[in-house]
């Protein structure tokens, strides 16, 4: 039973089960790492895409079949199941038929790589996040800033924030949380500066570059594609710049509610030309 919490609709109960994915897939450390922090707090299903599916956004399978497997988990209690689709797939299936009981909380990551900026809206793992949003279910996105690939992912500070943040809103110290997005720089304790609550920036994060001079293209994530960026004092952005933990909470309402009376105004005025 959803409860409805003093500060508004989105509110986790004690009695739960936590849900779990990510988009880098069933095998990322990460998902393990955030799997075994929600095992000390409540029931937690793991359900994960088979394979990486990192950059799908709010994807989800429409009219692919899509194969759903039990596989084994290295967490004691914790029952996980792969799936060959995206994150948004794992949430609506681990919702709505892989959970045994309620799912009063489902968190996704951690994320091998910054989800910052606008970049988010393409993040499968921010974004697996709308079908419990939809769902009116509170959830955590977990990204770890790492500044290239080859850095050895540490877990222990991210893990430590999942799990305060999780407990907060499975307790109600923390209510009326609809999504937070949680980056976390990827360094020991004693070198985090502190936690900001920041709004998304609104420049993107991911940069083009040219691979091989062939003509070939990828996408720069690192430290290279944020040093083209003009850093707004408040965002995500920033906060990771200096050094912070960077929580930013999310709502996914699409309509431009300023823009509305004037368009409905321009409309009016088309109304003679359309009939
Ligand atoms: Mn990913």
């Amino acid at each position: 039973m959803m409860q409805k919490g003093p500060g508004g609709e989105f509110s986790a109960v004690t009695q739960m089960g936590i849900l779990v994915t990510n988009d880098d897939g069933i095998d990322s450390p990460g998902l393990w790492a955030l799997a075994e922090a929600m095992s000390r707090l409540g029931e937690t299903v793991v359900v994960a895409p088979r394979e990486e599916r990192s950059g799908v956004g709010t994807g989800i399978s429409l009219h692919a079949g899509m194969s759903v497997a039990r596989v084994p988990s290295p967490l004691p209690g914790v029952t996980a199941y792969a799936v060959g689709g995206t994150p948004g797939d794992c949430v609506i299936l681990g919702l709505r038929r892989l959970a045994r009981g309620h799912i009063g909380l489902v968190v996704s990551g951690i994320n091998l790589g910054a989800n910052l900026g606008n970049d988010i809206l393409c993040s499968g793992t921010v974004m697996a996040t709308l079908q419990a949003y939809f769902r009116k279910i509170p959830s955590l996105a977990l990204s770890l800033v790492m500044d290239s690939e080859i850095q050895e992912p540490r877990f222990d500070v991210i893990s430590k924030v999942a799990g305060v943040l999780a407990r907060g809103i499975i307790d109600g110290t923390l209510p009326d949380v609809a999504v937070l997005n949680v980056n976390a720089p990827n360094s020991p304790p004693q070198e985090v500066k502190g936690i900001a609550v920041t709004r998304t920036a609104s420049s993107g994060y991911v940069r083009l570059s040219e691979v091989g001079g062939r003509g070939d293209m990828t996408y720069d994530r690192g430290v290279r594609a944020r040093d083209q960026l003009i850093i707004e004092e408040g965002t995500d952005i920033w906060a990771i710049s200096a050094g912070l933990i960077s929580i930013t909470p999310l709502r996914f309402d699409v309509t431009d509610c300023n823009r509305t009376s004037t368009l409905a105004e321009r409309v009016a005025l088309l109304r003679s030309e359309l009939a």
